[in-house]
């Protein structure tokens, strides 16, 4: 479900024309709907209260996009935040979103990350290995405080649409393996500088199917049971994100009151408070990418590129993980469709959105959105090709506002600078 529908004949975010943003902010954009971010938000908590669930804390994965307006629109409802950076942290603090509902998670936190988390008085850091346990077990009794952690359990499961979002197989560098898992909780809890105070995990992205998370949360139940048989306190178990949406072509994933039957099944009678980290179930619907077609190119053999002025700078997901995005005219004409090769101006054969992708005609000048592109797109973007990032705009009703310009050249460069010997 998202507010992106035709309209008299032109694709609009809720009332607002894509065409009128277009014009007035220019292309490359990324747009985004306040009600569909909304509503992903309640659909999914209604769903885990409804499923008894309790008061599940909902802390929105941050990187799935990034932007302050988006976080303070889900801040706004009562989300939390899953970072995995400083950045992270501080955007969520500038969206005002209480440090009580900020969770720390990530490989590889730096010891001034670890600090700065502490002092902001971050809900818990999720810890994903021994070594991390010592470092903010240090940082922590260097500032005398007992910093609140949950460790970050690798459940090894398989799971996630693609091998580089899958990231709960024993293989993969995310969090602690199985059988250190009793022994490090026990460390921590006989630690001056650690509080733990529950579990974590997160299987992969971009899943489809609930018997992968099921068999993670399976697991997770008896690492709560057999830790708590040790006289140790557990209060909170963390299930992670994951859960999929529909890019167009690809099975339904499971709607989020069949993900909540399956978590509260398995949580039954564990007296625990619950906590999600979704990104992409809730931001990927509510945004779209807005490109211009520069040209049509057509080949001797026949075959017709679609240039446009969107590049994998702007959207990196087809390139890095063969993703498919629905491509729509903004205004649809009339006529036949036609098979066309959707690429950017990169110098990359990489740079391609869609190979045989059949669209109604189009011509140069004509708008495109890229559909499903609100999570990993503009969090994602860089200035490969020095190309200004591109600039998001956030919609609300018939309301809209741009919520990142576009950088100018000169912003671009300023950040540059020649050393004295040139
Ligand atoms: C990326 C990530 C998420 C969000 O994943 P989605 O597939 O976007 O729901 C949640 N938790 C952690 C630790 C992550 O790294």
């Amino acid at each position: 479900m998202n507010h992106f529908e035709l309209t008299g004949g032109e694709l609009a975010c809720e009332g607002v024309p894509l065409t009128r943003i277009a014009d007035e902010v220019g292309t490359p954009v990324y747009v985004y709907s306040t009600a569909t971010l909304e509503r992903h938000y309640q659909v999914l908590r209604e769903a885990l209260v409804g499923a008894g669930l309790g008061d599940p804390l909902i802390a929105y994965a941050v990187k799935a996009n990034s932007n302050v307006a988006v976080l303070s629109t889900l801040g706004r409802l009562g989300a939390g935040a899953d970072t995995v950076s400083e950045g992270e942290i501080r955007r969520a603090l500038a969206a005002r979103i209480p440090a009580e509902r900020i969770l720390f998670s990530g490989v590889g936190k730096r010891e001034a990350e670890i600090a700065f988390a502490l002092d902001a008085g971050v809900l818990e850091i999720n810890i994903e290995s021994e070594p991390e346990l010592e470092l903010v077990e240090k940082v922590a009794r260097a500032k005398g405080v007992r910093a609140s952690v949950a460790l970050r359990v690798n459940p090894d499961v398989k799971a996630g649409a693609h091998d580089k979002i899958s990231t709960g197989k024993a293989d993969s560098k995310f969090g602690i393996a199985l059988p250190d898992v009793e022994r490090l909780y026990a460390k921590a809890s006989n630690s001056p500088g650690l509080r733990p105070v529950g579990l974590a995990c997160h299987i992969g992205s971009q899943i489809s199917d609930l018997a992968s998370m099921d068999e993670a949360a399976r697991k997770m139940r008896g690492l709560v049971e057999r830790i708590r048989a040790e006289g140790l306190s557990l209060e909170r178990l963390d299930l992670g994100g994951g859960l999929g949406v529909p890019y167009f072509n690809q099975p339904e994933p499971p709607p989020p009151s069949e993900y909540a039957a399956m978590i509260a099944g398995v949580v039954k009678g564990l007296d625990v408070q619950l906590a999600f980290e979704p990104g992409r179930m809730i931001a990927a619907n509510a945004g779209v990418l807005l490109a211009r077609v520069l040209y049509v190119i057509e080949r001797p053999d026949g075959r017709r590129f679609l240039v446009l002025d969107a590049a994998m700078n702007d959207l990196l997901r087809p390139a890095m993980y063969d993703a498919y995005h629905d491509i729509r005219p903004v205004k649809p004409r009339e006529g036949e469709a036609v098979a066309y090769d959707v690429v950017g101006p990169v110098c990359e054969t990489g740079d391609t959105f869609a190979r045989d992708r059949k669209l109604p005609p189009l011509q140069p000048g004509d708008l495109v959105a890229f559909m499903t592109a609100g999570a990993y797109g503009a969090t994602m973007s860089s200035e490969y090709n020095s190309r200004p990032l591109a600039p998001e705009v956030l919609v609300k009703g018939d309301r809209h506002a741009v919520v990142r310009a576009r950088p100018s050249y000169e912003d671009m460069l300023s950040r540059e600078t020649a050393p004295d010997w040139l």
